[in-house]
């Protein structure tokens, strides 16, 4: 995706597409900007428009970003593989944790929230396509991990994500409309997971379409990495 030259009708051409893929759907979306590699200023200009989710990857880069944007109302998602020593850092300084794969990350991100605070809202990321090389709960482990979520005060069992292998967009399609399948039938057992986290630059029409709540968008926003 070329630069923009306009970052403001990039934003706002963006946000229309997703809201009209959204009414297709006959549901509401939510875009997280995506602002891994990018300075603070571009996620602070976003944000002058209206912009309130950012996703990040690394614990530590997203720090020295909350610190410089400090002064904004943001909410903070961590959409990167969680190492355990940063489980801490994760579920003091984030709003939403979307990569919880096993009962050992929500454990630690459990025990680190402090419990004067809502609780964290987490996702469980799925590994739709059973990628060897790929992060994520195997689809047979998604009932057992929410049940234990559920029984931990200081996270909150939102919904699912998931990042499906690169493909042509019927294969793409197909784990779209998996996925979907797996939120209605996580939704029926855990009546808070009203999210499903999926589509970015290239595919985030797509993913609504099969039924995606929230878009997860770094490059078509601020540019190539
Ligand atoms: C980088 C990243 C995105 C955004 O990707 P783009 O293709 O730049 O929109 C979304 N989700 C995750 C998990 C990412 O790591």
């Amino acid at each position: 995706m070329p630069p923009s030259v306009d970052p403001a009708s990039t934003f706002r051409s963006i946000h229309e597409r997703v809201g009209l893929a959204g009414e297709r759907a006959g549901h509401r979306v939510n875009l997280v900007a995506v602002g891994k590699t990018h300075p603070a200023d571009a996620l602070r200009a976003l944000h002058a428009l209206g912009q309130h989710a950012f996703g990040e990857n690394y614990v530590q880069e997203a720090y020295a970003k909350q610190r410089m944007l400090a002064d904004c109302d943001i909410e903070w998602h961590l959409i990167g593989a969680l190492q355990s020593n940063k489980a801490r850092d994760a579920a003091e300084r984030f709003d939403w944790v979307q990569t919880i794969d096993r009962e050992r990350v929500a454990e630690a991100l459990a025990r680190w929230r402090p419990s004067g605070r809502e609780p964290l809202d987490v996702l469980i990321q799925v590994n739709i396509d059973a990628e060897a090389s790929k992060a994520g709960c195997p689809v047979d482990a998604i009932g057992p991990l929410a049940e234990r979520i559920a029984t931990m005060p200081t996270l909150r069992l939102r919904g699912l994500m998931a990042i499906p292998a690169p493909s042509d967009s019927p294969c793409r399609a197909d784990a779209f409309a998996r996925m979907a399948r797996l939120h209605a039938q996580l939704r029926l057992d855990h009546l808070c997971a009203d999210t499903l986290s999926m589509g970015m630059s290239d595919d985030y029409e797509l993913a609504i379409v099969h039924g995606a709540t929230m878009v997860r968008i770094g490059s078509a926003l601020f540019g190539p990495r």
